[in-house]
């Protein structure tokens, strides 16, 4: 496969490839490095932004850093040694994204401002066939590589589209208006939120932060790395291995008690409320943030500045449910109203209802979210779904984590894939699609086991759970079982067509 150069979106042939990978994040990135590996050289990545990175190029909000340490959160075959600090900071992890990218040369398969609006699988042609903004595109098989949290989700909230001011969501900031003295309100204190608010407290005149769910908040270790230290990562390799592997560990160890023992986080919640007692005097304002359900029931968060920016004199925290907003105010249910210049809204992502799944149909013509709509969404090893031939999908259903790096699932993910798609040249199959049965038991393994995780039983409502109250977004147990599970391809798990009949796939039970 040579450089993709043609983006006129006048082209009348669709252009014909072995691999179409949508996305290019992490997971969409590390799958044409991998695939071009292994002689998969027919590989096309579309993506609708203009350069590497996904969440890391759309996620420019002050304060966007990693939860997980540096060393840990890169790829395993691209270690590096010059991380600056710790935990990595955004610019600092997209710009070793696009490092990587540069190495492996992936911008000359890649085609960039192109919006892929259609996918359909072609039962005659044993073929995705693909509308974009640039063009159609076939290929033999088609990589999802689009991410959970790619679409920004705004809160259903009366008068929201009226508001005069400035309005951005997280993922989508804008640089270019200044907030420095502004009202200011920040809606969320999730994730992104608790990074968000202590960068604006000490600059904008008044911040009202609107909680609807006190999130745990615990201490960051986060450092700088000493000159001495990047030189021997540098120099001796295996230290930096060894730091990456006792990380890994440390974490696992956590995803033990989330999943079969919640009771034994309790010292995790100590830790908050010391988080919050050292920051925070004022009784009241302790009450309000102090979480009323278990640590690791919604993702645990780390700061050491949120708490001293809430206990700040222009911000204020704000627990009453938004009744409204209008142009120029956010109104409380008790009455209260609270001018403001500009809203912030960090309210997370369309995970289990994204739109990107309404996109792509399979074999009966019924789209992702035509067939998720009606159980849930799922997927075989977070990547195969019954009815959709020849489709991978990179961070699928229950590949999410909740305490440690998704480079570890995402990689995972590439064995199994390069699996797949050596194991199909191996035997000349033209398709492949996981039969029903398979999927249904799979899932149904992972419903048991999650059944007593801290995600069901510890007292709190998430994204994590789907309309049906299923836990479909989350990776249950250690990961290494999840790597063990994708070390290599189970074909016997799946219906196969040879090249040479292109007989279509037929829905199997
Ligand atoms: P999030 O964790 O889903 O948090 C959304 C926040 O908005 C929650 O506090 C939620 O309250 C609130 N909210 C939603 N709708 C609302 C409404 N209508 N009215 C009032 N409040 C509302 O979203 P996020 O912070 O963007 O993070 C999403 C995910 O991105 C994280 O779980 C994580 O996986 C990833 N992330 C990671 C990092 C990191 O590594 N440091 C940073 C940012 C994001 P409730 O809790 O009551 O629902």
């Amino acid at each position: 496969m040579t450089a993709v150069t043609d983006t006129s979106g006048a082209a009348d042939a669709p252009v014909r490839v072995g691999v179409a990978i949508i996305g290019a994040g992490f997971s969409g990135l590390g799958a044409a490095i991998k695939l071009t590996q292994h002689g998969f050289e027919d590989v096309l990545l579309l993506d609708r932004g203009t350069t590497f990175g996904g969440t890391w190029r759309d996620n420019t909000y002050p304060g966007a850093a990693c939860d997980v340490p540096s060393h840990l959160y890169s790829y395993s075959f691209e270690p590096n040694p010059g991380w600056s600090r710790s935990y990595g900071r955004g610019p600092e992890i997209h710009a070793y994204i696009e490092r990587v990218a540069a190495k492996y040369d992936i911008a000359s398969r890649t085609r960039f401002s192109t919006e892929v609006t259609e996918a359909h699988w072609d039962d005659a042609e044993q073929a995705w066939r693909l509308a974009t903004s640039t063009g159609p595109v076939v290929a033999s098989f088609l990589v999802g590589a689009v991410g959970p949290l790619c679409e920004p989700k705004l809160p259903e909230i009366d008068g929201i589209e009226d508001f005069g001011g400035e309005v951005f969501h997280s993922a989508r900031w804008n640089h270019d208006y200044d907030l420095t003295g502004k009202r200011v309100a920040v809606i969320g204190t999730g994730a992104s939120a608790v990074q968000i608010i202590p960068e604006l407290a000490g600059t904008v005149g008044r911040l009202d932060v609107y909680q609807r769910t006190a999130p745990w908040v615990l201490p960051r270790t986060d450092r700088p790395y000493l000159d001495a230290e990047r030189t021997l990562f540098r120099r001796t390799p295996i230290v930096q291995k060894t730091s990456r592997t006792a990380i890994y560990a440390g974490h696992e160890l956590v995803s033990f008690g989330l999943t079969y023992r919640p009771n034994i986080l309790k010292p995790l919640e100590w830790l908050g409320r010391a988080n919050i007692a050292r920051a925070i005097s004022d009784p009241e304002l302790r009450a309000k943030v102090t979480p009323r359900w278990k640590v690791g029931c919604k993702r645990m968060l780390l700061s050491n500045t949120y708490y001293p920016a809430l206990a700040r004199e222009n911000v204020d925290v704000v627990t009453d449910p938004i009744a409204k907003i209008t142009p120029t105010a956010v109104v409380t249910k008790d009455g209260t109203v609270r001018e403001i210049d500009a809203l912030v809204v960090a309210t997370g992502f369309h995970v289990t209802d994204s739109p990107a799944f309404a996109t792509i149909h399979g074999a009966d013509g019924r789209s992702l979210a035509d067939v998720w709509a009606e159980g849930g969404m799922t997927a075989y090893k977070g990547s195969a779904v019954h009815g959709f031939p020849n489709l991978f999908l990179m961070v699928g259903p229950s590949t999410g984590l909740g305490h440690t790096s998704m480079i570890f699932m995402i990689e995972s993910q590439l064995n199994y894939l390069i699996g797949q798609l050596s194991t199909m040249r191996e035997r000349g199959l033209a398709a492949v699609d996981v039969r029903a049965g398979v999927q249904r038991d799979y899932n149904e393994g992972l419903q048991k086991t999650l059944a007593d995780s801290v995600w069901e039983t510890g007292g709190c409502s998430s994204w994590y759970k789907d309309r049906f109250g299923n836990i479909t977004t989350l990776w249950p147990g250690f990961t290494f079982v999840f790597r063990r599970a994708t070390r290599t391809f189970d074909l016997p798990a799946y219906d196969a067509v040879p090249a040479h009949t292109r007989v279509p796939v037929r829905a199997a039970s």
